[in-house]
């Protein structure tokens, strides 16, 4: 049998996922090439802990180039298109053919969608949740609003475990009586995505920590002293800090491939993960995986991870001629943190038989263990 190619587009969750796993069922006349921009990832999931000082800036990231000690090629590139008529990826490195394509190239964000971004704060990347941590040790007094531009955004627990992880910094700092923290989301319930009861449970919990929300109201744009923002409703809110959780969009180079077929993100298969073309995937926050009633699969690490295995896993299959695996049921949970010493933890399965079992588990000590064993073990490429 000729050697097949693989090729991975993108270093984040899923990428890494589907490389490892690919290339630990495969024999060594088959290649596995994974490309990214960067050659150091980072873990986001670390932000809302980093912003308030307990997360280290030198251990948020891993080196891809250590997956060259698994077999796996990694080349540090800008990808410029995605050519599937021809199966060949340009990158500013050159071309590479393919046989079996994986796209995983996450969400891009559009800052510019609301004028004044720049002069605000985020924590959705590690520049942004540098920049506040700095922001945040200098923080006496004031208020604090995280806004939400539109869905969909990554992790959707991840503004208010920020907003929970600020209550808890500004009180061990001596100064959540002199503060206010206030979070604005465009959706009519907090974490709609984990049903109801989910939502009225965290509603609670935000209440009884003095976090205000506001439900229906997207950051619309941020006045040049950024000390206001107005939003889709008409109203404004002025505030000494606004953090803003960005526009997210598929890359363009996805939308230009065709790939997407004109819509928001990319549509595959739910249970195969597979686009509108053979032998051709795409996985995490670049897809959209419809579950129920309109609503997708959320844009998080965990399902990214999750698909990247399913999808090598099936790879590995096709050219070795065994059976494909199982369909892929959307299972996974997401960290939301409530303190330095209690996480609580948000998932379940989205895809199964029996339609969505997902729950928020209230916040413990062992849910912080296990963030913390999640981080620990993303570092080793174990994730
Ligand atoms: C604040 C915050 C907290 C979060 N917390 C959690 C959590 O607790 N649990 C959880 O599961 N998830 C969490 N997430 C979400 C998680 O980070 C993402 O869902 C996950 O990273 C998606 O993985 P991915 O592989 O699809 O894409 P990504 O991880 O975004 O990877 C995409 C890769 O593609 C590369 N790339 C893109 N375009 C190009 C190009 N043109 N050329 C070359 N390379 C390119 C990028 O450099 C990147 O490395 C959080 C996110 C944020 C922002």
């Amino acid at each position: 049998m000729a050697g097949k190619r693989i090729v991975v587009l993108g270093g984040g969750f899923g990428g890494v996922a589907a490389a490892r796993t690919a290339r630990g069922l495969l024999p060594a006349e088959h290649s596995v090439t994974l490309i990214d921009r960067n050659r150091v990832s980072r873990l986001c999931g670390m932000n809302p802990l980093l912003i308030v000082g307990e997360r280290d800036v030198r251990k948020t990231g891993r080196s891809l180039g250590q997956l060259a000690n698994r077999g796996i090629d990694f080349v540090e590139s800008e990808i410029s298109s995605i050519d599937t008529a021809g199966k060949v990826v340009h990158t500013a490195s050159g071309g590479f053919e393919y046989d079996y394509l994986v796209v995983a190239l996450g969400a891009a964000y559009d800052w510019d969608a609301v004028p004044g971004s720049e002069l605000a704060y985020s924590f959705y990347n590690f520049d942004t949740a540098r920049r506040l941590r700095r922001r945040l040790s200098r923080f006496r007094r004031g208020k604090l609003v995280i806004s939400v531009t539109a869905p969909p955004y990554k992790c959707p627990p991840a503004p208010f475990e920020t907003a929970m992880m600020i209550h808890w910094y500004f009180r061990k700092q001596g100064i959540r009586t002199d503060s206010e923290i206030m979070v604005t989301i465009p959706e009519p319930a907090p974490m709609a995505v984990a049903g109801p009861l989910a939502a009225q449970q965290l509603r609670e919990d935000m209440e009884k920590r003095g976090i205000e929300l506001r439900t229906g109201i997207g950051i619309k744009e941020i006045r040049p002293d950024a000390m206001e923002a107005e939003y889709s409703d008409g109203s404004s809110i002025a505030a000494d800090v606004i953090v803003t959780v960005p526009l997210h969009r598929v890359p363009k180079i996805v939308s230009e491939s065709g790939l997407t077929a004109g819509k928001p993100w990319t549509p595959v298969t739910a249970g195969t993960l597979e686009t509108g073309l053979r032998d051709v995937f795409a996985i995490g926050d670049v897809n959209v995986v419809p579950f129920a009633e309109g609503k997708a699969l959320p844009k998080a690490g965990v399902f990214a991870s999750g698909q990247g295995e399913n999808v090598g896993a099936r790879i590995a299959s096709r050219i070795l001629g065994t059976a494909e695996p199982e369909a892929y049921d959307g299972s996974g949970e997401c960290f939301l943190a409530y303190s330095t010493g209690q996480s609580a933890m948000v998932g379940g399965t989205f895809l199964g038989n029996a339609g969505p079992q997902v729950a928020l588990k209230p916040p413990t000590a062992a849910g912080m263990r296990s963030k913390e064993r999640f981080e620990r073990e993303w570092r080793r490429f174990k994730i």
